[in-house]
């Protein structure tokens, strides 16, 4: 299967699991060039076809001239794949679950052990420690370079009232990432209204966030995801 068909199975799967809505997207970096990354044209990402992914290079400029509109936040894309060349994906989204967790303080720890990679920390950026009075988008390379420098070596950034963004080795685990950092910022809310507060959670330790990120791959529900989003697709092909 393509990159290019594989990002048509991550922007539906994510846009099914209501991760993203008509904003959001998926991005991977060029199997063939590194240098390059592919995402969707300016769309939502639950009509994404394989028609629609432009090749971006890591300026986030398209690499063949292009008639549409490319989303605005790429350079959130770009920047990442600059500064991390282990990063393979790239999810940005505005999961309405983990929004509070980027404006309050409070942390989010891993809960359970799908969202395992919670414990390698996820920092917070503040959009205006890189610029105020933005509009709260990552519109330019400045704002992406300072964003990706407040990832670091994390596996995922909250991102001040706006969302998160989620990297990763490959695509599937970039979208299962994202979400099952959206299943657990639920949970963890869940979970703080039954203990009255955060102080009686008990988390997943180090060692129990060790032992499985070093393995999760998220891979049988990757095979799901794809059975799924590509027979929609070939239904409304006809
Ligand atoms: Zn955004």
């Amino acid at each position: 299967m393509s990159l290019a068909l594989d990002l048509v199975v991550a922007s539906r799967t994510l846009a099914e699991h209501g991760v993203i809505d008509a904003y959001g997207h998926a991005s991977a970096r060029s199997d063939t060039d590194p240098q390059r990354y592919y995402m969707a044209r300016n769309l939502a990402p639950e009509l994404v076809t394989e028609a629609d992914i432009v090749e971006l290079d890591l300026d986030s400029k398209p690499v063949a001239a292009t008639g549409h509109a490319l989303y605005n936040e790429r350079f959130i894309h770009g920047e990442i794949y600059k500064a991390r060349p282990d990063v393979q994906a790239i999810v940005h989204n505005h999961s309405h679950a983990v929004v509070p967790f980027s404006c309050t303080g409070c942390e989010l720890k891993p809960i359970f052990h799908m969202a395992a990679f919670v414990g390698l920390g996820i920092p917070t950026w503040d959009i205006r420690d890189a610029q105020r009075g933005t509009d709260m988008l990552v519109r330019t390379a400045a704002l992406g370079e300072h964003l990706a420098r407040k990832l670091g070596k994390h596996p995922a950034v909250l991102m001040r009232g706006h969302g998160s963004t989620v990297v990763a080795e490959n695509l599937q685990r970039a979208v299962g990432r994202t979400i099952y950092l959206d299943v657990n910022a639920r949970m963890q809310l869940d979970a703080a209204q039954l203990a009255g507060g955060q102080r009686n959670i008990v988390f997943m330790d180090d060692a129990e966030v060790a032992a499985n990120v070093s393995w999760q791959n998220y891979e049988r529900s990757w095979e799901l995801w794809k059975r799924k989003a590509l027979a929609k697709l070939a239904a409304e092909r006809g």
